[in-house]
């Protein structure tokens, strides 16, 4: 049996009470270190007050791609990628501290932002965003209006690409916060919920769909 630096084991209990504090599921903090998923799970306990979640991450790469996770997604990305490049975090790190200031920036200037109220993108959604661009699913497409860089499947042409908050959709902003408050916190049918939503696409050009369950 390996012989694991304590100072080392000190960094992954750190870093996976930080991401359990944002909401990751057991299976993000499987992957993101090397503590056993009995010691995870107990972590999980001392810092939730509750057993973790069960269950598959079912999400898929369609979901990013409706037009209010679209604009959530796309600032957290771009937050994530400057954190990669331009500060001494890894990946990891780097991953949870983009995913707090993705926090603080979605609920700025919003006057109505209950205790309860589930930010658009989950923890746990940020960390698949980011194995989906690792995975070559995903890519950045620039806005031609406002030069953004916005989350789009790979290989979409980009020419003529606008973005959701340039052309959003009719309806937007019309339904979420009353849905919102409606909506049961359970992970399972939040999601079901906003899939389905095939909002009309503030984007140019078709795309092949593709749904990825991602076993973890
Ligand atoms: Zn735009």
């Amino acid at each position: 049996m390996a012989i694991k630096s304590v100072a080392k084991e000190a960094q992954e209990i750190g870093l996976a009470s930080d991401m359990i504090e944002l909401g990751a599921r057991l299976q993000v903090l499987q992957a993101e270190t090397s503590l056993s998923y009995d010691r995870l799970a107990r972590l999980y306990r001392e810092v939730k007050g509750c057993s973790p979640p069960k269950g598959m991450l079912p999400f898929s790469v369609d979901w990013f791609m409706t037009w209010l996770p679209n604009i959530h997604s796309s600032l957290f990305y771009s937050i994530y990628q400057f954190m990669a490049a331009h500060t001494p975090c890894d990946k990891s790190r780097a991953l949870v501290e983009a995913y707090r200031l993705y926090l603080e920036q979605s609920s700025a200037g919003r006057l109505e932002v209950g205790p309860d109220e589930e930010p658009v993108l989950s923890f746990t959604r940020a960390w698949m965003l980011l194995r989906f661009f690792d995975s070559g699913l995903l890519q950045l497409s620039q806005c031609e209006r406002c030069k953004g860089g916005f989350v789009a499947h790979a290989h979409d042409p980009e020419a003529g690409f606008i973005c959701a908050i340039c052309r959003p959709p009719p309806r937007a902003g019309k339904t979420r916060a009353s849905k919102a408050r409606s909506t049961p916190k359970s992970p399972a049918s939040k999601s079901r919920k906003s899939e389905p939503a095939k909002e009309p696409q503030a984007r140019a050009g078709g795309h092949v769909s593709t749904s990825v369950d991602v076993p973890v």
